[in-house]
């Protein structure tokens, strides 16, 4: 991942060295000396990522902060504050500011590629759905975005497995005010109870007396449904390797005891936020999958699903020798029905069509709507005088009794015409079956309509 990161701070020798480190991890760096001269950086080039030292003469970082915080332009750029003592206070005031994570001098290696790649990665997706708002301008986005829920990273639901009382009674007390927090001292139920519990975050303590938290970590990466579970794990001082091995395995962000109320709370929220603006674009993502294949108007497969999926239902049947039916199928002088009932009636005939073909065919075939009031049933392992006999229970279904349209009792007769035709020859493809099952359809309308005939060379 690469990202722009903006170090602000008053010895050259720390931004040097901080700079170093960045480069080395392949992050674009910029560098300002003090608070003035960031801000005006950030009229023409905003970063993804903010550093920022606390003591600076002049604008502290304190002040800095409050001010990219209340300005539109800069205020979702994810700020770290840099403070020189572990000082409880200074993290409050930073909170206050509106920081969204802390390290303190002198900085660890891996705790500053930790939070600059976790802040990078929401600074993407933040990116991301402010890219869809403007694009798709979908009402009630601003709404979500802003929103309490998914805006704040508040009222996460966590998932703590801590089996010392004193330490995780800490902890809930530090996360219960913004967040619904589900405590657990046993890794087995820890394991059962996370795929359903749909939780945001997990805290893991990997100073269990009873289990080994890590191997938590490793068993809920491999599963499914919790790959994408944001992981946080809870060390101590001394326990470099784990923490590293942890990290190798996905876990998301680390703290180090004794915990720091303030740190806590901030990482927790940056990885709810996270979690909320993952979850909000993967659903979009699936809408508009779905929407690109299915018909909205019957809910039926489109045009373009039937092209990719007809081509994979004909391959697996002609490879292994197996039989593949089409029907095509169009509604009889549907453009009286429109002109004599009105346009929506029609539109409700085409959906009422479309539920009775649903419920006569069985799971694996396949009904599309083709377009206007043509449709398409794909009946695998199917021969053509067996899909003739399917065409004849359709036709039938729909003949059989009038359609209600209009919401009222406004019953109108409808019939269909079909065409069949079947996988037949060495060198058939879709196209072709597709052809044979229209001139099938045609010679049905030509001898009077409301009758399936199978094509015949
Ligand atoms: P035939 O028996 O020969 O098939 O006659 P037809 O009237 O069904 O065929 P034609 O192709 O002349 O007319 C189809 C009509 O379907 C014309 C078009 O306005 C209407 N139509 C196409 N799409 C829709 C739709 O989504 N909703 C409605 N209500 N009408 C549609
Ligand atoms: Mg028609
Ligand atoms: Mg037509």
């Amino acid at each position: 991942m690469t990202a722009r990161v903006l170090i602000v701070d008053d010895m050259l020798a720390n931004l040097k060295l901080l700079e170093a480190r960045l480069v080395a991890e392949y992050f674009e760096v910029r560098t300002a000396n003090n608070g003035a001269a960031a801000l005006e950086l950030c009229e023409w080039d905003l970063p993804d990522v903010i550093l920022l030292d606390v003591m600076m003469p002049g604008m502290d970082g304190f002040e800095v902060c409050r001010r990219l915080k209340s300005d539109v332009r800069t205020q979702h750029i994810p700020v770290v504050m840099v403070t020189a003592l572990d000082s409880q206070n200074d993290l409050l005031k930073g909170l206050e500011a509106g920081a969204d994570d802390f390290l303190t001098k002198p900085v660890d290696e891996l705790a500053l590629i930790t939070r600059v790649k976790n802040l990078a990665r929401l600074k993407l997706l933040t990116d991301e759905m402010f890219m869809r708002a403007s694009t798709e301008e979908q009402m009630g986005f601003a709404a979500v975005m802003d929103g309490e829920v998914v805006g704040t990273g508040r009222s996460g639901r966590v998932l703590l497995v801590e089996d010392r009382e004193a330490p995780a009674l800490r902890m809930i007390e530090a996360l219960k005010t913004d967040n619904d927090v589900v405590h657990l001292t046993d890794t087995a139920r820890a394991l059962l109870g996370a795929p359903d519990g749909n939780y945001d975050l997990l805290i893991v303590s990997l100073n269990l007396e009873n289990a080994d938290g890590l191997r938590l970590c490793s068993q809920l990466r491999s599963i499914d449904r919790t790959r994408h579970l944001p992981i946080m794990i809870v060390v101590e001082p001394d326990e470099e390797e784990r923490l590293h091995r942890g990290l190798d395995m996905g876990v998301n962000d680390y703290i180090v005891r004794p915990v720091s109320t303030s740190e806590l709370r901030a990482r927790v929220r940056t990885q709810v936020k996270r979690k909320r603006y993952t979850d909000f674009l993967r659903s979009r993502l699936e809408q508009t999958v779905e929407m690109a294949v299915l018909d909205p108007l019957t809910a039926l497969h489109n045009r373009r699903y039937l092209s990719s999926h007809l081509v994979t239902l004909f391959e697996e049947s002609a490879d292994r020798g197996r039989a593949l039916s089409v029907l095509l199928i169009d509604v009889d002088h549907f453009k009286a029905i429109n002109d004599t009932y009105g346009h929506d009636a029609g539109d409700d005939v085409l959906r009422e069509l479309a539920l009775r073909l649903r419920r006569n065919i069985r799971g694996i075939d396949l009904a599309c709507r083709l377009g206007g009031e043509e449709f398409v049933v794909v009946l695998p392992d199917t021969r053509p005088d067996s899909a003739y006999l399917v065409g004849e229970r359709l036709r039938q279904s729909i003949a059989a009794a009038p359609f209600v349209v209009g919401g009222r009792n406004r019953p109108v007769n409808v019939t269909a015409s079909m065409g069949v035709a079947a996988l037949e020859y060495d060198n058939d493809t879709p196209d072709l079956i597709l052809k044979r099952a229209d001139q099938a359809l045609y010679c049905a309308k030509r001898d009077g309509r409301n009758r399936v005939i199978s094509y015949a060379a």
